[in-house]
């Protein structure tokens, strides 16, 4: 019989989960599995459980918001052998590295998906090779909205949360000073937001870094946006995200790299995946190549 760890955030997205978690478990027996069941209890809890059960489980499944995500692939990259693959039931307010994969919302629909999927080898991103994530590193403007907003606000407003947050922080930003290192490009200057992305769908806004976002190309997109220092460079920024093509504004600059690296004088705040990711006045981003696997419904299916 195959085996199945299923580790889930019991508090994640409203609890959701609490009402479906018997179906869940019901499509994954059904497809054959014995499944083993850890809610989590704490953060980092998961990322313990999963590196403590190295060797026990042909598959890994989760359940949660992009933190919980986060720290199943996290443990599975720390694996010396065999690294089994991954199945996500999204529940956060956020979906968008789930929907970048085509995982449904309906959570019972997302187990099915898992319980036949096909293997997607995906690419995963590294911070100064140390920590790990999935789709989205930033610093700037928005990135304090997601570990900014506690748990029960997420769960009240979501999305919306993100949202208020973002316009409201519009109005305060403090640009950082940065220099920016990679193979294709090198710029230096004010920056009120930066990003590096692998993802089709960011903030629920989907191709505002292009329509040709591949997650298994060993690349990621790099967005940084300069200080708005008039009202031109606001109205411009303004247009880039109403028409969703921000390569087209001067403010902004695009581009897609294996690595790239910032320095600035003063330590910087970054976010990984929406978690806190740690100050940094030196800082580098890497791309591990299709470093796990996850199942998904097959490409072919999908629509
Ligand atoms: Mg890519």
């Amino acid at each position: 019989m195959k085996k199945m760890l299923f580790v889930f955030n019991p508090n994640s997205g409203k609890a959701q989960i609490k009402n479906q978690l018997m179906k869940i478990i019901q499509v994954f027996s059904d497809s054959g599995y014995e499944v083993t069941v850890y809610p989590t209890k704490a953060p980092m809890d998961g990322y313990q459980h999963i590196v403590d059960s190295e060797g026990r489980y042909d598959v890994i499944a989760c359940s949660g918001g992009d933190g919980t995500l986060n720290e199943t692939v996290a443990a599975i990259l720390k694996y010396s052998g065999n690294k089994p693959p991954i199945g996500y039931i999204p529940s956060g307010t956020t979906n968008d590295f789930a929907a970048s994969l085509g995982i449904p919302r309906n959570m019972v629909k997302a187990a099915a998906y898992i319980a036949d999927g096909e293997l997607f080898p995906c690419d995963v991103g590294m911070m100064n090779d140390q920590r790990s994530f999935n789709y989205v590193a930033a610093f700037g403007a928005f990135t304090r909205v997601s570990y900014g907003t506690p748990q029960n606000l997420k769960n009240v407003f979501g999305h919306q949360a993100y949202v208020l947050e973002a316009v409201k922080s519009l109005s305060t930003l403090k640009p950082e000073y940065m220099r920016v290192y990679s193979d294709e490009i090198e710029t230096e200057g004010n920056f009120v937001y930066g990003m590096i992305s692998n993802t089709n769908s960011v903030g629920g806004i989907k191709n505002l870094t292009g329509n040709d976002v591949d997650l298994q190309d060993g690349l990621f997109e790099v967005t940084l946006i300069r200080e708005l220092n008039n009202p031109l460079a606001v109205q411009s920024l303004i247009n880039a995200f109403l028409t969703k093509d921000l390569s087209k504004c001067d403010w902004v600059c695009t581009w897609k790299t294996k690595k790239v690296r910032f320095e600035s004088p003063q330590p910087v705040s970054w976010t990984l995946d929406g978690e806190f990711g740690g100050e940094h006045k030196d800082i580098s981003f890497s791309v591990k190549e299709k470093a796990v696997e996850f199942l998904i419904r097959g490409i072919s299916e999908q629509n």
